[in-house]
């Protein structure tokens, strides 16, 4: 990787906006499958969008935008991913604090009986949450997905007040994909996810992302903007991983982002949390979730590093807003999109899609192979042309 601070110069096949995983295995095939100049630009002054790690000024490995956690059933963005990083094996645990309780979520057998102080075995437990959900018709909501496996207590005690300070909306305002994410269990089982690969890049994202990049003809600027880059560099093609509304200056409105504050600290105690995630749902704690890095990074080390998360309105755009409005609005950006020549949106910001890291690393490979189909029809239409380009 060619890295620069300063303002890039000269005549890029592609310039790619954004150095997260989106942009970045993009950069990675294009320059290494199709022979392309690629310029790599993302205005924080690091790769690896969110996933960025680091070691902290304690020397703790630290991710500076909350826990990423690395789960996929596609053996393919696992074989593709491995060529750039070792794993590590990990599977993430998160408990909840209810009252003075803290309790595995996902909810599961270990849950019910620590909350009602029972001993029901997989089938009584089945039983026990069949007599307390309540029939949804048509299930619409991130209301209606979690009342209908488990009744309103249990959704109030673990769902709404977290939805509610997560989202800044109710569950009921909300698309049934975003609760639908955690499931709800009656065996033992307290893994929060329970895909084929769960596993954590040995060395990191950020030294992961560093090979990804390591190329001749990818070029990576840092530091800058977009709007400061568009008319000075010459490209021809570009790869928008941003906003999609901020791309188009708002001119339909802005598209809601849920934002957060993270709030980073360095404890002179070896251990501070029982598992990586604990969970507050209740409302009278401000903030989501504490992530204790150690237990995702199995760092050995004196010290401990935690996050706390607290979503707000203002700031940085961390997750699109699943709901139907924000989907209309979305659907018409994409209509200007798609009425963009030249230009490709992707990524969790340019597709307005609540997407985990392997989804957009499966979306950037799909990219990239209806990109080199079109290079290839190029270069049946016009041989020389495209020879020399
Ligand atoms: P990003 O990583 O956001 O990269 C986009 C980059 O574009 C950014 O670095 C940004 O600075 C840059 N950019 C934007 N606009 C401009 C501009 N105009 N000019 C220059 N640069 C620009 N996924 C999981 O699979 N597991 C997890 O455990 C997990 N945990 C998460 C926890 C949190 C708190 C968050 C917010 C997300 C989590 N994710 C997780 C999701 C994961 O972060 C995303 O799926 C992934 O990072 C998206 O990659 P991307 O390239 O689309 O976007
Ligand atoms: N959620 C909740 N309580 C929890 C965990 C999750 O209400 O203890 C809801 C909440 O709306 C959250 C969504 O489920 O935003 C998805 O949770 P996940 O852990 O997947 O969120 P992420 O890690 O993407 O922030």
């Amino acid at each position: 990787m060619c890295s620069m601070n300063t303002t890039p110069s000269g005549t890029y096949d592609y310039l790619i906006v954004g150095a997260g995983f989106a942009g970045s295995v993009l950069a990675e095939r294009l320059a290494t499958q199709l022979d392309k100049r690629v310029l790599v630009i993302d205005r924080r002054p690091h790769i690896a969008g969110n996933a960025f790690d680091h070691y902290n000024e304690e020397g703790v490995w630290v991710h500076r935008y909350g826990p990423h956690i690395f789960h996929t059933n596609a053996q393919r963005i696992v074989d593709y991913l491995s060529q750039f990083t070792e794993w590590r094996p990990y599977e993430h645990r998160v408990l909840a604090q209810v009252k003075d309780q803290q309790v595995p979520m996902p909810i599961n057998l270990t849950t019910l009986n620590m909350l009602y102080g029972l001993t029901l075995d997989a089938e009584q437990g089945a039983a026990f949450l069949a007599s307390r959900a309540e029939p949804v018709d048509d299930i619409r909501t991130s209301e209606d997905v979690v009342v209908s496996q488990v009744g309103r207590e249990l959704y109030e005690t673990f769902f709404q007040g977290y939805t509610r300070k997560q989202w800044g909306l109710d569950p009921s305002e909300l698309d049934k994909s975003v609760t639908a994410r955690v499931p709800t269990r009656t065996n033992t089982d307290d893994r929060y996810f329970t895909d084929a690969f769960q596993i954590m890049p040995r060395d990191g994202y950020t030294a992961m992302f560093e090979k990804l990049l390591d190329h001749p003809n990818i070029t990576v600027a840092l530091g800058v903007d977009f709007a400061e880059m568009r008319e000075r560099v010459d490209y021809r093609h570009l790869i928008y991983t941003g906003p999609i509304d901020e791309y188009f200056d708002y001119q339909l409105g802005k598209l809601p982002y849920r934002c957060l504050r993270f709030q980073h600290e360095t404890l002179d105690q070896e251990v501070f949390q029982p598992v990586g995630v604990v969970n507050y749902p209740s409302e009278d704690v401000p903030y989501t979730r504490i992530t204790e890095y150690k237990y995702l990074t199995g760092q050995q080390h004196p010290k401990t590093s935690v996050t706390y998360e607290f979503p707000t309105d203002q700031g940085d755009p961390y997750y699109p807003i699943p709901r139907p409005e924000n989907a209309e609005l979305y659907r018409r950006y994409r209509a200007l999109a798609d009425a963009t020549p030249d230009v490709t949106f992707l990524g969790r910001l340019g597709s307005y899609r609540y997407y985990n890291m392997d989804q957009v690393v499966g979306q950037a490979l799909a990219t990239f192979e209806h990109l080199a189909e079109a290079h290839a029809a190029d270069a049946v239409a016009s041989p020389v042309e495209s020879r020399a380009s």
